[in-house]
């Protein structure tokens, strides 16, 4: 044991030595997961977890789902290369798939490596489509790495410059248990959204290409908007011709359970202009990519390639995925198991004054912490309990503006057993932490360092 966690170690001074010192990492002594089996992964050391978090870090449906892993071994042992300059058997029956599957009518689809890259391709379309670079993003949004994704990202944790290519104006709408739109009902949300909207639409200056927006905000904390919001902002896009983008990274492929896409809980606001997704879709191998109509999707007038976009290995993956995804109902599971779980949650929480709110729907919860007693987010708390649910053998993620949230998102085959497995655990660490920020040695010091 003392030779494996010296190994560890040291790979960790190696890591820190000569990665990026903004490459976040989750854990005082990061994980270094070895191998995986449905819903349950191992690492250097031989620990066993129980992985409520990686259904988002991109296994939608199962680690080491056998059928992707045969589909990605029988395409690799064949041809191991990718171009768009020659055709793909998978990478066209998946795009067909998807396209189907979209509600897009007249839809294409192009192939990304990752949801940076599909959000910035959407971006593309958008402002050549429109002919400008003036971007409606919400508030507290996340979309990605690049200097444009960064440039529409409103969580400003998770964006490094304000310098952009683009001219972004920031909307409400995504978190609105907090601020000045936390009293207010579901219907009259709406209507301050769609205010707030028409009034920054009021003082932009010539046209506005987009508006982006993830249907769920996930790394701003799986906040949830009412349904309906986005068909009262289509509205009032459509008046002006502005395109809707949906960013469905965390939320497609049925990951709410109600629906197999975000955008669908809106019901009128029918199908976006343009879809993006990426993460769980290849199951663990990069793929990701922009659904538009064909108008949209056509704009570009010059030549464009992509390397590794859909490559035959990746698009194999999607398929096995997406056919088992679909064959076992998982967004059905996602309903009923991520149902079970949110109540056991909410039971939970009724005893703890660490938890603020349980929120979410289907396999996307998440567990608001705030200083027990307060109303004041409290990331120390959710550091102790990601610790703490360590110790328990879970995973879990964090995330919303002040560091505070909870995330959960396990892959999508979780059975009940498997539910009520985490909840014990996350239970138990939910307490663990409650009892440390009691204690006065803790609150005293200003908090544990994690
Ligand atoms: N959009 C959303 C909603 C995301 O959550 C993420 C990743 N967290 C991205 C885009 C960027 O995806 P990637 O990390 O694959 O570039």
């Amino acid at each position: 044991a003392t030779e494996t966690a010296g190994a560890h170690a040291a790979l960790h001074a190696r890591h820190r030595a000569v990665l990026p010192d903004w490459l976040a990492t989750y854990y005082a002594q990061p994980i270094e997961l070895t191998h995986g089996e449905g819903r349950y992964v191992w690492d250097a050391e031989g620990n066993r977890y129980l992985d409520f978090f990686g259904g988002i870090l991109t296994t939608m449906t199962a680690h080491a789902l056998p059928e992707v892993a045969a589909a990605v071994a029988e395409q690799a042992g064949r041809l191991l290369h990718s171009s768009t300059l020659y055709l793909s058997s998978q990478a066209v029956e998946l795009a067909e798939r998807i396209a189907r599957l979209s509600g897009i009518p007249d839809a294409r689809v192009f192939f990304t490596t990752s949801g940076t890259e599909a959000n910035d391709t959407a971006l593309l379309l958008a402002t050549s489509y429109r002919r400008s670079n003036q971007i409606l993003a919400l508030r507290n949004s996340y979309h990605g790495r690049s200097f444009s994704a960064i440039g529409i990202t409103g969580n400003s944790a998770w964006s490094p410059t304000s310098l952009s290519p683009l001219q972004t104006l920031y909307v409400h709408g995504g978190v609105r248990t907090r601020g000045p739109y936390a009293h207010l009902s579901d219907a009259e949300f709406i209507t301050a959204c769609v205010a707030d909207l028409e009034d920054v639409l009021g003082q932009a200056g010539g046209q506005v290409a987009a508006l982006i927006a993830e249907p769920v905000q996930g790394v701003g904390g799986f906040t949830m908007p009412p349904d309906g919001l986005f068909a009262a902002f289509k509205q009032v896009l459509d008046r002006h011709g502005i395109l809707w983008i949906t960013d469905e990274v965390q939320t497609g492929w049925g990951r709410t359970g109600e629906h197999f896409w975000g955008w669908q809980a809106h019901g009128k606001a029918g199908p976006p202009d343009i879809l993006t997704f990426a993460k769980g879709v290849g199951n663990g191998m990069s793929m990701g990519g922009v659904v538009a109509r064909a108008e949209v999707m056509n704009c570009l007038t010059a030549n464009s390639i992509s390397t590794f976009g859909g490559s035959p290995v990746t698009a194999a993956a999607a398929l096995a995925n997406l056919g088992y995804l679909i064959e076992h109902d998982l967004q059905g599971n996602a309903r009923r198991v991520g149902g079970l779980l949110k109540a056991r949650l909410e039971s939970v929480a009724a005893g703890l004054g660490v938890v603020r709110e349980v929120r979410g729907r289907g396999l996307m919860l998440a567990v608001e912490l705030v200083v027990p007693g307060t109303d004041q987010p409290s990331a120390q708390a959710a550091g102790l309990v990601l610790e703490a649910a360590r110790e328990q053998g879970l995973l879990i993620g964090k995330g919303g503006r002040a560091g505070n949230v909870l995330r959960i998102a396990p892959p999508l085959s979780l059975s009940v057993a498997e539910a009520e497995e985490g909840a014990a655990a996350l239970e138990a660490a939910l307490k663990a932490a409650q009892t440390a920020l009691e204690s006065p040695q803790t609150t005293g010091t200003g908090g544990v360092t994690l």
